[in-house]
């Protein structure tokens, strides 16, 4: 069983860009974000759930699930909401499990933003959290995805702070740099990850 390194990081902090850069390496990426998606893929038993209790409007005329229709249901809508994770996160969870299993390589990086607020860690090894002030956070993203400040702020204070993500963290990676010096950081934690997945 490989060794698994729960990769987290608020928005806009980095991930993507540290989990390309362990993946160019040849390790195995596991994304929560893929996985959410398609354990509601089009066909799927938790999409029909999803229909029976919100009703077919939730569907685009393809058949897919339309997120924005069911974030607009869920938004504000605490029972809702709760309804909706108790359907998808055990799903979620047992499919990152099993694509951990089928990890064929010494260690592996799950890579979940809300890796902490959801209690995750319970399912790694080792926590890794990339990490940036909050205000280059702010900076990013909104360039990103040319939202609002005020959207993006909202989203962070929804998050963990970053106080709270680095007193969980076994490593952390400095993305308060340039881009380019993420790849020696990954490089570093790479040789202690292979050296740490061998210890008995
Ligand atoms: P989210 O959780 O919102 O998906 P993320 O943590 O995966 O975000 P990235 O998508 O990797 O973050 O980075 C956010 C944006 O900031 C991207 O456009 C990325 O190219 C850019 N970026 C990341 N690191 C740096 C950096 N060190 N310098 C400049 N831009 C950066």
């Amino acid at each position: 069983m490989s060794m698994v390194v729960g990769l987290t990081g608020g928005i806009g902090s980095g991930k993507t860009a540290v989990s390309d850069a362990f993946a160019a390496l040849g390790v195995p990426v596991i994304d929560a974000d893929i996985v959410a998606r398609e354990v509601v893929a089009a066909g799927s038993p938790a999409l029909a759930n999803i229909v029976s209790h919100f009703g077919e409007h939730i569907l685009t005329p393809s058949g897919e699930l339309d997120r924005a229709a069911l974030r607009a249901r869920v938004f504000n809508n605490e029972t809702e909401k709760a309804w909706l994770n108790n359907l998808t996160h055990p799903a979620i969870r047992e499919q990152m499990l099993s694509q951990i299993a089928a990890a064929d390589y010494p260690y592996c990086i799950l890579a979940v933003p809300l890796l902490i607020e959801n209690k995750l860690t319970a399912m790694c090894q080792r926590v890794l959290v990339v990490d940036c002030p909050e205000a280059l956070q702010l900076k990013r993203a909104m360039r990103r995805d040319g939202s609002d400040e005020e959207l993006i702020k909202n989203i962070m204070r929804a998050q963990a702070s970053r106080t709270q993500r680095k007193q969980c963290a076994d490593d952390i990676i400095d993305n308060s740099g340039e881009l380019s010096a993420i790849a020696n950081q990954v490089a570093l934690l790479h040789k202690q990850y292979l050296a740490l997945s061998k210890a008995p």
